[in-house]
């Protein structure tokens, strides 16, 4: 089996799933480390790259929508797996910059057939820091209330701020880093939203 020894980030807020797929997915052999958002998965990504990314999508504090377009844009070369319980099929939901999707409850196989089946996508082309593919994230709540604050995470630097934003939600907007000031687009994402059948 190719893939054999391939290092594997699992993140997900809940710890039964965590311990699960490591355990799963380290007796097939793979070298599996957890965290239990964004914020931690980005820590752990600076210390040992992983070759695959497995993230929930509805975390708290930073979204797996959020993490996922993050280390996109900063770590091209990681093969990146959106999981959810939310959305159905193996489509990966709009909004999600993920290579493949695995349905949270669809078993175990399908997932082991999806990491064995990543060595054959075919890899975008690293794409420069200046690329229009923006940072997407996940309003906390369903609160309407008329300004809300936000946490982005910088792609380039990857150290996290907060932002006020106000109500209206699926706009493209553009900040820009407070600690390396980088420019970065952004989109506000309702979990709601993109529940589609
Ligand atoms: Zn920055």
């Amino acid at each position: 089996m190719p893939n054999r020894k391939a290092k594997v980030l699992v993140v997900d807020d809940e710890p039964l799933i965590r311990t699960t797929m490591s355990l799963v997915l380290g007796e097939m052999g793979y070298h599996v480390r957890s965290a239990e958002d964004g914020f931690c998965a980005l820590r752990e990504i600076h210390q040992e790259m992983p070759d695959i990314l497995l993230s929930d999508l509805d975390m708290p504090g930073m979204s797996g929508f959020e993490l996922l377009s993050v280390v996109g844009r900063r770590f091209p070369a990681v093969h990146k797996i959106a999981m959810s319980g939310a959305y159905f099929g193996s489509e990966v939901p709009c909004g999600a910059s993920a290579d493949a999707f695995y349905q949270k409850g669809s078993g175990m196989d399908s997932l082991l057939h999806i990491l064995g089946a990543l060595p054959q996508i075919k890899r975008h082309a690293p794409q420069p820091s200046s690329s229009a593919e923006p940072v997407w994230i996940q309003r906390n709540g369903h609160g309407s209330a008329p300004e809300t604050c936000v946490t982005i995470s910088c792609p380039v630097c990857l150290r996290s701020f907060p932002q006020a934003i106000d109500d209206s939600d699926g706009l493209m907007r553009e900040t820009e880093c407070i600690h390396c000031s980088s420019p970065i687009q952004y989109e506000i994402v309702q979990p709601s939203d993109r529940m589609t059948a």
